[in-house]
């Protein structure tokens, strides 16, 4: 299995995206988002870059800045109704939006969930393996520990690698689908999509396995 880097054109935002590519990314029904932050501690450690990817594969990196606390099209976006985001392990980025955004991103599709329903073989649920069996595709994940807080511009690598967690994810999510239709669990799928601002809003306010005996 090879590493499939990126080719195609990934255009770069500071803040928000502009107003053309927000009527781009507005007329789409499907949108994957994955974010990168300083680190996993919501409140600690800030939010530094959205990436996006519609279903004509138009990616695209949103830097944010350091103190930035609204993103006026991103959230127009992440809070319409009419396009389903589609993350994995929507949990984290749903926080790390609302918290640093206060955007309350709407109509969740999460594929570590749909994977844990739909694929009870096994017990790899994440990115890499999950695209690796479903799509036959090997991604790269050595940007996840990077400093994407830095105030130099990002390399060419380190795009292409933040990009590859979104560029999969709408293939990803099909063939999900195909399996929990299958197996009579998408509306157990849809009812856990529905929960995940609760999970997340918990894990802003440090509310820990609150649901265990
Ligand atoms: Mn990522």
């Amino acid at each position: 299995m090879e590493f499939q880097k990126i080719n195609e054109k990934i255009n770069y935002f500071n803040q928000d995206l502009t107003d053309d590519f927000f009527e781009i990314y507005t007329k789409s029904s499907l949108l994957a988002v994955d974010t990168e932050a300083m680190g996993l501690v919501h409140g600690r450690d800030r939010l530094c870059l959205i990436q996006i990817c519609n279903e004509d594969n138009i990616t695209s990196c949103i830097r944010i800045e350091k103190g930035q606390t609204t993103s006026k099209n991103i959230r127009k976006l992440f809070e319409n109704t009419e396009i389903t985001k589609i993350f994995h392990f929507a949990r984290f980025d749903i926080a790390a939006l609302k918290c640093n955004l206060g955007i309350n991103t709407q109509n969740i599709f999460c594929t570590k969930i749909a994977s844990k329903l739909a694929r009870t073989y096994t017990n790899k649920h994440g990115l890499k393996d999950l695209l690796n069996e479903l799509l036959g595709v090997e991604i790269d994940k050595s940007s996840q520990c990077s400093d994407w807080g830095k105030t130099e511009t990002y390399s060419e690598d380190q795009l292409s690698y933040a990009a590859n967690d979104v560029k999969f994810l709408i293939p990803a999510m099909r063939e999900l689908h195909i399996i929990l239709k299958r197996e009579g669990r998408y509306n157990l799928a849809k009812q856990c999509f529905a929960t995940i601002h609760v999970h997340s809003e918990l894990d802003i306010q440090k509310f820990v396995h609150i649901f265990e005996h």
